[in-house]
């Protein structure tokens, strides 16, 4: 039996969501194309017969210009020196240099692989080209090629991972595949669809609390809180005459019920919590601690 923890590290964008929800074959963490929605250390726990693998998929680097993103980048590290290896993952269509020098000043104590993402539609001479760049660094124990989005090769990395991980007993019990509870991916479900559905500022301004999460016989009923910092950004979640969060309801409900395979009735309210983002209480009352 082999059992160990991995760290999915990368730049924002890199395709870290997308590799965990590759790897677990499930939705788990959520997938944007925007920067900064993965703010939790989001585990996805893999168990076969012989093996468990643990994986954490670290928020994205930024500057920590706000309380918040220093927790963020307090998850990154954490997360990173917990690991028995790690993944440095990086767009192939991205700067290899600033990765590199990414990957470098984390000095990291653990084995890594260098994973490049997104090799689907590319020339197999720059793909070459890539693996020979980052083949032979310090902190480099390989390179593996995917496409996390095509799920070429994960079965490969998956491999890789499994050679790398010490044998031990496993950590979890049964079939959980998260230790997370389902009502944080129910508020990630609801945060995944403010991303898509609000422009500019919002997303990054707006947080999802769930409240109830209570299941009823023939169905579950689901309370959740959006939380903003001022009022006008309330009436933009609103829309006209309540307009957009009837669709961020009905969309978020869909996705919800696909991902606890049940019915569930979905109640959201907007509130006004004044800078908090900035709060360390209120980052310790939404779980960013
Ligand atoms: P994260 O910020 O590192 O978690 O990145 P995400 O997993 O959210 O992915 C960022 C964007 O890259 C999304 O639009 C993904 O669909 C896209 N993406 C991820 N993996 C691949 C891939 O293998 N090929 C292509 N073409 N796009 C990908
Ligand atoms: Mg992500």
């Amino acid at each position: 039996m082999k059992s160990g923890f991995v760290s999915i590290f990368g730049k924002p964008n890199a395709g870290k969501s997308t590799l965990l929800n590759a790897l677990m074959g499930e939705k788990l963490a959520i997938v944007s194309p925007k920067v900064q929605t993965t703010r939790h250390r989001i585990k996805g726990i893999l168990t076969e017969k012989d093996y468990q693998v643990i994986f954490s998929d670290t928020p994205g680097i930024i500057e920590p210009r706000y309380k918040l993103h220093e927790k963020m980048m307090q998850a990154v590290r954490s997360s990173l020196a917990d690991a028995d290896l790690a993944l440095l993952l990086l767009d192939i269509r991205d700067n290899w240099e600033e990765n590199n020098t990414l990957f470098e000043s984390l000095r990291l104590k653990v084995p890594a692989f260098v994973v490049l993402n997104k090799i689907d539609g590319m020339a197999p001479e720059k793909i070459t080209e890539a693996t020979a760049f980052f083949t032979g660094k310090p902190y480099c124990r390989g390179v593996i090629t995917i496409s996390a989005l095509k799920k070429k090769n994960i079965d490969g990395l998956l491999k890789a991972v499994l050679e790398m991980l010490p044998e031990g007993a496993p950590f979890f019990e049964g079939d959980d595949l998260t230790d997370l509870p389902t009502k944080f991916f129910v508020g990630e479900l609801i945060r995944e669809k403010i991303f898509f559905l609000y422009g500019d500022e919002i997303p990054y301004q707006a947080t999802v609390l769930v409240q109830e999460f209570s299941e009823k016989t023939t169905l579950t009923k689901i309370r959740a809180d959006i939380i903003v910092q001022r009022e006008s950004q309330k009436g933009i979640i609103l829309g006209e005459g309540g307009k957009m969060i009837r669709q961020l309801g009905s969309e978020a409900r869909k996705d919800i019920e696909a991902f606890i395979d049940r019915k569930i009735f979905l109640e959201l309210f907007v509130k006004v919590r004044p800078k908090w983002r900035d709060t360390e209480n209120f980052l310790k009352e939404y779980g960013y601690n």
